[in-house]
């Protein structure tokens, strides 16, 4: 393994530890007993020129982005969130008026979601804009659903269409947190997690977390979204590949239980769509099948920031 993950996996075996962080890196969000009600912590960074352009995005587009991708992992764990921390490093040039612009854009969605914005810091410099997020909230009644919870025979959904977000879409996630709620109160989730790299990799985070487990999806299930087809994401690839490792879907991808996976298919009371893309199985490794059953293995491949181009 190289790259981003492994880097962080070499963080995580040398990672000082508390006796309340009852679950430290490796997950959407860290989670701590706040004696005795479990906090979800998350933290996530946005870099002009990396994951949005200043100049043609602007930064209010930047501001809700930022406080988004963070709901959408607090969302993954099945959480409410409580506070936001914001953090920036701003363009010295405009440093004023871009500040005002990620207040304005994060401002509605942290109303809409009942964020408390809390804190944060404020710097100025000679480089580009950098923001970070950090998001505090808490689990759901039944505690917060890990990425470490696959079993075999569990069924594998995802909310809405994947793939193509570079065309837009990136700049303006809806956080799935009233969905995942939802879903967890209906069902037990076994392992969630939010598309943040694309589904191959995130899905693969699943597998690895929940010991080292494979999954088979359906090559005809995998919602494509249409945004694959416009021309500013043109792209060598498929549509079905697009769809399964673009990344910043900011979707759900969960995995239940047999029952669980029948009451879904008939009722599920959600307002975006449902599907259900394929099973968890034994052998490791991420399997595509085909309407004719051939299988293909695929590399559990998305978004790697430590890749060099
Ligand atoms: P996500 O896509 O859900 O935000 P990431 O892939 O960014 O998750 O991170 C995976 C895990 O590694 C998370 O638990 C995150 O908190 C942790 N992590 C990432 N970078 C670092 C770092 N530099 N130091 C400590 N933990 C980190
Ligand atoms: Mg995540």
């Amino acid at each position: 393994m190289t790259g981003e993950f492994a880097l962080i996996d070499r963080i995580r075996r040398q990672a000082t530890r508390h006796p309340r962080v009852m679950m430290g890196i490796g997950d959407d969000c860290s989670v701590i007993d706040g004696n005795g009600h479990p906090l979800l912590v998350t933290s996530d960074l946005l870099l002009d020129g990396r994951h949005f352009e200043l100049v043609k995005h602007g930064a209010r587009a930047v501001g809700y982005k930022a406080l988004a991708v963070n709901l959408s992992d607090i969302a993954a764990m099945a959480g409410t969130p409580i506070a936001a921390f914001v953090a920036v490093a701003l363009p010295r040039s405009n440093a004023p008026a871009i500040a005002e612009e990620l207040l304005a854009g994060m401002l509605p969605l942290a109303e809409e979601f009942g964020v408390a914005l809390a804190g944060g810091d404020t710097n100025a410099w000679d480089g580009p804009l950098v923001v970070c997020v950090t998001l505090v909230g808490q689990s759901g009644p039944r505690g917060p659903v890990k990425r470490s919870g696959a079993r075999v025979g569990d069924a594998i959904f995802v909310t809405g269409p994947l793939g193509g977000s570079l065309a837009g879409r990136h700049l303006h996630p809806r956080p799935r947190i009233r969905e995942a709620l939802v879903l967890d109160d209906l069902v037990t989730l076994n392992a969630m997690i939010d598309l943040s790299d694309g589904l191959a990799a995130d899905l693969g985070h699943i597998l690895e977390e929940s010991g080292g487990l494979g999954a088979e999806l359906e090559s005809s299930k995998i919602p494509v979204h249409t945004d694959v087809h416009l021309p500013s994401t043109a792209s060598s690839s498929t549509p079905l590949l697009r769809a399964l490792s673009d990344g910043e879907d900011f979707e759900l991808c969960f995995t239940v239980g047999p029952e669980a996976a029948e009451r879904l298919r008939t009722n599920h009371a959600l307002d975006v769509p449902l599907h259900e893309i394929g099973r968890i199985v034994s052998p490791s490794g991420l399997w595509l099948v085909d309407a004719d059953a051939r299988r293909e293995l695929i590399e559990p491949r998305g978004f790697d920031h430590l890749e060099t181009p």
